[in-house]
């Protein structure tokens, strides 16, 4: 479809995702009673709960009590728009001049048809410029056919601030912890939806970051808070991050640098990546 009618269908699409999102947070408010406390100290993988409480929720990180994500078929076609004219191109499929290893060593992720695609144990790898309150386009492709289950299924993640993660998995015909689906905030907020495609095909995150501030002695002024659309679908609307995420912990925030890189995780899955970039919000 050309520019124009794309844009009306998308202007005639958000008041229905705002309807859905407000939906969406209201069954979320209106979840069932948690299980009963845990005792204290962290429990198992798969046990439920597993993790730290997470204030303001009624769950524990990780709890697989805690519903599943309801699913949503996205629409087709998968916009994978050209980066705007002020964004920073961070992979234009050709290279992987603007990434590092964690170390500043090169990046050893296979590059291929216009992807970057994991090696395992090559690594995570993060760009050589930091950014903080940015707008980010990424577009991701689960290993098909897909191998393994839970969080051990086309596992990676994008780390704004090399910090914050916002969970790249499998989350199609496979269940996890709802807090570790695909396009969760990891550990913190489930997605309001599943709005996964299979593995195999492209599936895009357009995300909203705004970075946490810190005041000159490192007291937090205010949080980082993150919109999440997947595959064009309203999943994570402006929620406030309650510190870096983690597994199975819940760290408190550390003052940090306004800006940092943006991270890419090797999680020992084939993910693939392309069309990534960023416009940074002053
Ligand atoms: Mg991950």
């Amino acid at each position: 479809m050309d520019r124009r009618t794309f844009a009306r269908r998308v202007a005639a699409a958000v008041p229905a995702l705002a309807a859905l999102a407000s939906t969406a947070r209201e069954s979320r408010a209106q979840q069932g009673a948690p299980p009963a406390a845990p005792p204290a100290g962290r429990g198992q993988m798969d046990g439920s709960p597993v993790g730290d409480p997470l204030p303001g929720q009624k769950w524990r990180a990780h709890d697989r009590a805690r519903p599943q994500p309801r699913k949503v078929v996205p629409g087709q076609p998968v916009p994978t728009p050209a980066a705007p004219s002020d964004a920073v191109v961070l992979f234009d499929g050709k290279d992987l001049s603007g990434w590092t290893t964690d170390k500043g060593a090169p990046a050893g992720w296979l590059v291929r048809d216009g992807y970057m695609e994991v090696v395992k144990k090559t690594g995570s790898i993060q760009t050589k410029q930091g950014f903080g309150s940015s707008q980010l386009h990424v577009e991701w492709m689960a290993p098909s056919p897909a191998v393994g289950s839970d969080q051990d299924r086309g596992n990676s993640g994008v780390f704004l601030m090399n910090t914050y993660e916002v969970q790249v998995l499998d989350s199609y015909g496979s269940k996890t912890y709802a807090d570790g689906s695909a396009a969760a905030i990891y550990g913190q907020y489930p997605p309001l939806v599943n709005a996964c495609r299979k593995p195999g095909e492209w599936q895009t995150y357009d995300i909203v970051f705004h970075a946490p501030r810190f005041d000159d002695r490192g007291g937090l002024v205010s949080p980082a808070r993150l919109t999440v659309f997947h595959n064009g679908v309203l999943v994570q609307d402006n929620e406030e991050l309650t510190g870096p995420t983690g597994h199975k912990v819940r760290p408190p925030y550390k003052a940090h640098p306004d800006k940092m890189p943006l991270g890419l995780q090797d999680h020992g899955h084939p993910v693939r990546y392309r069309n990534i970039w960023v416009r940074e919000l002053k």
